[in-house]
């Protein structure tokens, strides 16, 4: 089955209006619309050529001439014509990047990342014998045929079930791709940790699964400790401090149906039912009434939902952090670890740090860095494009 959708018409012609040449030599896959010298009419999705200032090829991508993300990079090998050997070769390195890095205990990963692919806008999650197919954007949802796609996946990997997921606001419905609609939530682990996503209903594909390895450092950091879970989601970080021997665990998160699966997924790994609660509530006003009390932990993990959604809003996302991270300074016990996390694209490494800083400062503690990680190798980045590498956890010991 093809992997791409037929094209209408031979590639549309675009050109830069501003000298990106260098950028998408060097790797960046995006061009926004003012940077081009015209926008040509085209049905959405449309493969394109796109031009140098001086009329020379750069580039074959993807356009979208209503979207401000107006051409998005598919090569920039001149001649490459982007045709259905072309996407199969992407696919298949994509999965030998997997097949050579991923280990064994590990059914639950990242099959294509867009952009840090290769394959922009195109996303797929795997979890056990279920795939989940997701499009970043009208343009790649025109381009690449989801049920090729699927049909790819389905042969490469042998999953049964292949789900695509829409996302809100982009026009159709969440839908059966290979198989029969997924009734419950699929069992997969992780890292030999077992969990279930509900690929239906949950948050992004079921599973946060760009915080997988940072999970397995907490799992060695949590021996003897009392650990507090923030934005706990089902479990993730909770159930690698169980398993790694913590003292006790707590997680808090405003969504019951998620508290309820961090319940279950606690059980599901054979963790004593006493070391660990729950807690259905607002992180900040836990927070607030945890510091009342002179409550405190060993351990503290923050790992909000991103606040600063676009450029805009990063002012407001910064108050939100200081406040957060503030807190949770607090809550951490004299030389306690706190591992505050942010996926927050437009909060960049140097502006959390700042912000962590800020908050020990606030609580009038030292703070030291022992650890910055981010995500994991099945989330992979263009090393031009920093923006793609949205996840920062940093592993911090406050005296
Ligand atoms: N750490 C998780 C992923 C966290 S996603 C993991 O490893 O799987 C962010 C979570 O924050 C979501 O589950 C969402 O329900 C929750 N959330 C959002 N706003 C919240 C708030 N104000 N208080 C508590 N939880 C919140």
């Amino acid at each position: 089955m093809p992997l791409l959708r037929p094209a209408a018409a031979p590639p549309v012609s675009l050109q830069l209006a501003k000298n990106l040449a260098r950028t998408l030599r060097r790797g960046h896959p995006w061009v926004f619309a003012d940077a081009l010298r015209e926008l040509p009419p085209a049905p959405v999705g449309s493969p394109a050529l796109l031009l140098d200032l001086r009329g020379a090829e750069l580039a074959r991508g993807i356009y979208d001439a209503q979207n401000t993300l107006a051409f998005r990079v598919c090569s920039i090998v001149p001649g490459v014509a982007l045709d259905e050997g072309w996407a199969r070769r992407r696919l298949e390195k994509a999965l030998a990047i997997r097949q050579s890095l991923l280990g064994w205990e590990t059914t639950g990963f990242r099959l294509f990342n867009g952009e840090g692919d290769g394959v922009p806008g195109l996303v797929c999650d795997v979890y056990a014998g279920t795939a989940v197919l997701r499009m970043d954007g009208l343009g790649p949802e025109a381009f690449w045929d989801t049920a090729g796609v699927a049909d790819w996946v389905a042969g490469a990997l042998g999953v049964t079930t292949v789900w695509e997921r829409k996302r809100r606001g982009s026009g159709g419905e969440s839908h059966v791709l290979i198989g029969t609609p997924p009734e419950a939530p699929v069992a997969f682990t992780e890292n030999g940790v077992r969990f279930t996503a509900d690929v239906v209903q949950g948050q992004k594909t079921g599973f946060f699964l760009d915080q997988r390895e940072n999970r397995e450092r907490v799992r060695s950091l949590a021996m003897g400790r009392r650990v507090l879970n923030l934005f706990g989601y089902t479990g993730g970080f909770s159930i690698y401090a169980g398993l790694g021997g913590a003292a006790q665990v707590t997680t808090v998160d405003v969504s019951k149906a998620a508290i309820e699966a961090a319940g279950l997924h606690w059980k599901m790994n054979g963790l004593p039912r006493a070391g660990h609660e729950g807690v259905e509530a607002d992180a900040f006003e836990f927070l607030e009434q945890a510091v009342r009390e002179g409550r405190t932990w060993e351990l503290v993990v923050s790992d909000p939902p991103s606040f600063a959604p676009n450029k805009e809003s990063v002012p407001a996302a910064r108050r939100g952090y200081r406040r957060l991270l503030t807190a949770c300074a607090n809550v951490t016990a004299p030389d306690g670890l706190l591992c505050a996390c942010s996926c927050s694209s437009h909060v960049d490494l140097p502006m959390f740090l700042d912000l962590c800083e800020q908050a020990a400062e606030n609580v009038g503690r030292r703070a030291a860095i022992l650890e910055m990680r981010g995500q994991p190798f099945d989330h992979p980045t263009p090393l031009a494009m920093p923006e793609f590498r949205y996840l920062k956890f940093v592993l911090l010991r406050i005296e």
